[in-house]
């Protein structure tokens, strides 16, 4: 691994002004916030991501999950995700939020992990992580061989001619089917941005992943008051049971009256280059009976613009059936 400085700022300004030195935003920035270290120090062991400088912003006062007094929760950027998923709040009142974070990753990862390393958790592309081949995301206008090449886990909803690769967060599906909202601190003061506005798709910058900019550290999360009476299911399918990525998920907030669907959230993951919210099938669903044939056909509209590559077609079909039994189990349990 390449020498660098490891720097602990005593508060959230002073990790800001030094972030805000940076060329360019936390992804593939030379200043950087390490959280959990999962993610980052993984990539730069491989010499995938080398920062000069990596701030710990561990000891920065991010760490609570509290209620609001609109009743919705906030969540710490620095809160591990095994005290995210087994918080008795967010069990009650956000199930699909705890079962999507038991689902990813390994008991010691969730211990180290925390909410917003997840959020900038990076692609598993075999491309993005071995410097010896191109890549666009990693090194931008050499080239996209995964489009060509072993692209069995990659995205069918997203993707561009510049790059394929998929968001690998079971946490981030979750959140978008509760429509959170990410609060950035930056140089120029604070923001909040909905989930669904936070990652970008490739377009022809796929080293640009979300819309943060130099300095910005994300100080919380926030979820609306709980919709009564929902119900909630995370549904993970991959190619073994435990600790590996989703070939596809579906996140599921769903309120059903008198046998109506009255209001749908749903969420896709393992098959998009972000965390895939689909309005289409939200759409397919409110004002029918919660039957399975309205379930397939709310999946036939989520996939209506998948677009398959060579190895990944499987992913198509894969996440309608996911997401149609996603929908059964949340309607009838
Ligand atoms: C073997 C393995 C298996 C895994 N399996 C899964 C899985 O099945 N599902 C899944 O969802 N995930 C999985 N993960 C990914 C894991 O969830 C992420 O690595 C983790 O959530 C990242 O959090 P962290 O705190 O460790 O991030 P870090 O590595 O500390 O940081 C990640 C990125 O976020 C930036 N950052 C951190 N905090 C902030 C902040 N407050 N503001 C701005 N930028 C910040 C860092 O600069 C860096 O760019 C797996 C990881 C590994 C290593
Ligand atoms: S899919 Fe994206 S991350 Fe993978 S090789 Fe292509 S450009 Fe790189």
């Amino acid at each position: 691994m390449h020498t660098f400085e490891f720097v602990r700022p005593e508060n959230p300004a002073a990790a800001i002004a030094t972030a805000a030195k940076a060329k360019t935003a936390q992804q593939g920035a030379d200043v950087r916030f390490v959280a959990g270290g999962t993610t980052l120090l993984d990539l730069m062991k491989l010499n995938v991501e080398t920062p000069a400088r990596v701030l710990d912003i561990n000891r920065l006062p991010l760490d609570k999950i509290e209620t609001m007094p609109d009743g919705g929760l906030k969540i710490g950027a620095t809160v591990r995700n095994s005290d995210l998923a087994h918080h008795p709040t967010v069990q009650r009142d956000y199930a699909v939020l705890s079962q999507a974070v038991l689902a990813g990753a390994s008991a010691q990862l969730r211990n180290m992990a925390t909410t917003a390393g997840n959020l900038l958790q990076r692609t598993r592309c075999m491309y993005f992580r071995d410097t010896a081949m191109p890549c666009n995301k990693r090194e931008p206008g050499t080239g996209c061989p995964a489009i060509t090449g072993s692209n069995r886990t990659l995205a069918v909803l997203g993707a561009s001619e510049h790059c394929i690769a998929t968001n690998p967060s079971d946490m981030c599906v979750a959140m978008a089917a509760l429509e959170a909202t990410i609060h950035v601190q930056g140089p120029k003061g604070s923001r909040a941005v909905p989930i669904g506005a936070f990652h970008l798709l490739p377009g022809r910058t796929p080293q640009r992943e979300t819309v943060l900019e130099p300095g910005d550290l994300i100080t919380h999360v926030t979820l609306p008051p709980p919709i009564a009476g929902s119900k909630q299911v995370y549904l993970k399918l991959r190619d073994r049971a435990s600790y590996e990525f989703a070939l596809a998920s579906a996140a599921i907030v769903i309120t059903v009256t008198g046998g109506q669907v009255t209001r749908a959230r749903v969420a896709l993951g393992g098959v998009g280059t972000k965390p895939w919210r689909s309005p289409e099938a939200e759409s397919a669903l409110v004002g029918k009976p919660a039957n399975a044939a309205n379930f397939r056909k709310a999946a036939e509209a989520a996939l209506r613009d998948a677009k398959p590559q060579s190895e990944n077609g499987f992913k198509i079909e894969l996440a309608k059936r996911c997401l149609t039994h996603a929908l059964q189990m949340a309607a009838t349990g």
